[in-house]
């Protein structure tokens, strides 16, 4: 099952506990997001079609308590592949879509009419539209891939509508257009877990929580490793520099050229290529910090460039 047909199963079971406000609301986003005015002539009327059972017997009981009419349903199942099944809810009846045109403020079909942000004043008919929104056109990714949810509407003030509503929450919404549909979408994982939370898909969002933990972990577990490979290979060149220079010096002048304490460190590295600066301080006498150590070795560094140098010179005369 996909992550969105999951928040969507969930979200069919959102109670509405009988109030007619929000019941309202949620019929109002069905039919603005999915732009279900009809304007032809002989043919006005509301038809809503979804593949999702739960949402169209949803939207069906939900019209049937507020009006006290029953829209006509009409079940569609292609011919090619039996299994697919898609629900038609139709709002036929005059006197139920004129009914709901005053409740949401259009007094007539027309395309210039906007339908009146009045039906949305309340915090709880604002969680009503946006769950609807969603139902009707919402996707949601798999969290697992990415984080990405949108509503697709094929109604530009509908979407203008979502974004306002959401940015009274804090959450940013962008809107593209995408073959003749307006998008909004949000992309930051912290802005879907709120929208989750406002829309009442609280297993959804539990679910999505648990992802971003597990791959919050798995990121920065990684960067530890990364780093520490990181350290690892520049001790690892380091070192090899340092033998090879201990190596040049010894054949050119010999170390017993070299100030004692110097001796002392190039012949350690010498024998323990692979310790650490700080493993090395310690088997000196007195011991000798990260610090001392890198010091001594960078004079050895300087003393090898400069031999080298000498011998450049002295081949080019
Ligand atoms: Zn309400």
């Amino acid at each position: 099952m996909s992550f969105s047909t999951l928040v969507k199963d969930e979200l069919c079971r959102v109670e509405l506990h009988n109030e007619t406000c929000c019941m309202k609301s949620e019929i109002f986003g069905v039919i603005l997001t999915g732009n279900l005015f009809s304007n032809e002539k002989n043919n006005r009327n509301i038809k809503m079609v979804t593949e999702n059972a739960a949402f169209a017997r949803r939207i069906y009981s939900t019209v049937r308590k507020v009006y006290g009419i029953s829209p006509e349903v009409a079940i569609r199942r292609s011919s090619r592949l039996k299994k697919h099944v898609s629900y038609s809810v139709i709002f036929a009846s005059m006197q139920l879509i004129n009914k709901m045109l005053y409740d949401f403020g259009i007094s007539a079909f027309s395309d210039k009419n906007n339908p009146a942000k009045k039906t949305l004043r309340k915090v709880c008919c604002k969680k009503s539209f946006l769950r609807a929104a969603f139902l009707s056109g919402g996707s949601i990714s798999d969290p697992e891939k990415t984080y990405h949810l949108e509503i697709s509407t094929r109604n530009c003030f509908c979407a203008e509508l979502i974004r306002e509503l959401l940015q009274e929450y804090g959450i940013n919404v962008k809107i593209i257009v995408r073959k003749g549909n307006y998008v909004a979408y949000i992309k930051e994982g912290e802005n879907i877990v709120d929208f989750l939370n406002i829309i009442g898909a609280h297993g959804a969002l539990m679910e999505l929580e648990n992802v971003r933990i597990l791959k919050d972990m798995r990121n920065s577990v990684n960067r530890i490793v990364n780093c520490e490979t990181a350290n690892l290979e520049k001790t690892v060149n380091a070192s090899v520099r340092q033998v090879e220079n201990i190596r040049f010096i010894r054949s050119s002048i010999g170390l017993d050229k070299l100030p004692e304490n110097l001796v002392e460190i190039a012949n350690l590295r010498l024998e323990y290529s692979e310790a650490s600066l700080k493993e090395l301080g310690e088997m000196l006498h007195p011991r000798l910090g990260k610090s001392g150590v890198n010091h001594r070795l960078r004079k050895l560094d300087e003393i090898a460039d400069q031999l080298r140098d000498n011998l450049k010179r002295n081949t080019a005369k």
